[in-house]
């Protein structure tokens, strides 16, 4: 039976995360209830967050994913929780409007803080730790175009510094043209984080079912009936996919793409400049270079991103990129990078606008989609279970329309 949502290969190799402890999520093999009150398709880490801001709400909740739990993307991130977006300030105002780019940008700030408090808050151990953030000039955005941005970001209120070669130099030992530091950002392990959001969702009430697929759905007066891979029948009054980058066919031409990129991780203890611990860096380039560091100092790094949608199946490639991150890494911060511990490479989708898509789905009557793509996909995963629980609440969100399906 065709599925309702393209399946596709999501991950290759494996992932740092997939040998931590405490990632593991109960799921059921069978359907409890088959009529619910939200049915979530996808047990990622934006069903997680999506699940947890429904569960003590009196509704009933059933969440099915055609894998186990946590087995998609989520695995693969390598979890840099930023509130920059791809997309930088100023260039966004010229793509949607300044007021708009505005509120986007402070959103994305509001959630990164949000999710780091209700992680506190909830006290999901994941390692969880906040960052400063080192944005460096690239060859896509230069000096001059991080001194606008700087600029831009100071005028809504989201403090950045914009550093020029010399302080640069003297406090991080980096060769670049300029970098904007900023400081709303976290990091985290994103299997923990993700299994930890389940467990309390599951403990709010929550029925989570495993290696089920939906397959077909259709919106009846006041509520949709879903068709399931088991032969079976789910009426829901709200359905909402988290299904990441495999995406409903319904809004699959909206102006996203599916590319491949690639990552790796050092043993712990691997050699570092000492503010790594305190900060995440990427860059203004294409393609681009990421890292971070882990509290048992692991280096993190990924980019080498792929106009591909299956490249990074590729072991040689692998091999490969991994080969070119290592160099690209050693160049800037002017230290030998060992071999990686773990290698892993990705599918990944992105935007034109660097904007998630969140809202209503076209043709449907409350059934919602929450498509967090880019390199803020943790942090979209956030803002899309605000949206929409809030319509499922029937409370209206002020920032809706600025995620919707376009
Ligand atoms: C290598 C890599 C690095 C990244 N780095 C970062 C980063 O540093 N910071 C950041 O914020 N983001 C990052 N991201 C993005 C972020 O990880 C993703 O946005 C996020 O994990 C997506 O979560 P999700 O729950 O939407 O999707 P997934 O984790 O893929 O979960 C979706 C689930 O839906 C299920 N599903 C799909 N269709 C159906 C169906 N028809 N029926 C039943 N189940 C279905 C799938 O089986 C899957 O389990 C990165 C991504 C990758 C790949």
């Amino acid at each position: 039976m065709e599925a309702l949502t393209r399946k596709r290969k999501l991950r290759s190799f494996q992932p740092l995360w997939a040998n931590t402890p405490d990632i593991r999520v109960s799921a059921l093999h069978k359907i409890p209830d088959t009529s619910v009150d939200v049915l979530i398709v996808g047990a990622g880490i934006s069903g997680a967050l999506m699940a947890l801001s429904l569960a003590n709400r009196g509704l009933k909740v059933l969440v099915v994913d055609r894998r186990q739990p946590l087995h998609g993307s989520s695995l693969a991130s390598t979890a840099m929780i930023q509130h920059e977006i791809d997309v930088p300030l100023h260039k966004l105002a010229s793509m949607i409007g300044g007021e708009k780019a505005r509120r986007v940008w402070q959103r994305s700030a509001q959630a990164v803080k949000t999710l780091s408090t209700l992680v506190d808050h909830l006290g999901i151990a994941c390692r969880l730790e906040r960052k400063h953030s080192l944005y460096l000039a690239g060859n896509d955005f230069g000096a001059r175009a991080l001194r606008t941005e700087t600029d831009s970001r100071s005028k809504a209120g989201l403090a950045a510094a914009f550093l020029d070669p010399r302080q640069l130099r003297q406090r991080f030992a980096l060769e670049r043209t300029g970098a904007i530091e900023s400081h709303i950002s976290a990091s985290a392990n994103p299997a923990q984080l993700t299994a930890g959001l389940w467990r309390k969702a599951q403990e709010g009430g929550v029925s989570v079912v495993k290696d089920i697929e939906v397959t077909d759905m259709r919106s009846l007066e006041g509520s949709n009936v879903v068709a399931t891979s088991k032969g079976g029948i789910i009426q829901a009054t709200h359905v909402v996919f988290c299904t990441g980058y495999e995406f409903l066919d319904a809004v699959a031409n909206q102006g996203h793409r599916i590319v491949s990129t690639w990552a790796f991780a050092t043993r712990p203890h691997h050699p570092r400049p000492k503010w790594l611990t305190d900060y995440l860096v990427w860059e203004g380039s294409d393609p681009y270079l990421y890292f971070r560091s882990t509290p048992d100092g692991r280096i993190i790094v990924g980019g080498e991103d792929e106009d591909s949608a299956t490249s990074f199946q590729d072991p040689v490639k692998l091999g490969a990129k991994s080969r070119t991150l290592r160099k690209k890494l050693s160049a800037l911060l002017n230290i030998p990078i060992e071999e990686p511990d773990y290698q892993w490479a990705a599918a990944f989708g992105t935007t034109a606008d660097g904007l998630p898509m969140i809202g209503a789905v076209p043709g449907f009557n409350k059934v919602y989609a929450a498509m967090g793509y880019g390199g803020n996909g943790i942090t979209f995963s956030q803002i899309a279970a605000e949206i929409l629980s809030a319509e499922i609440l029937r409370h209206q969100d002020p920032d809706a329309e600025l995620f919707a399906f376009r």
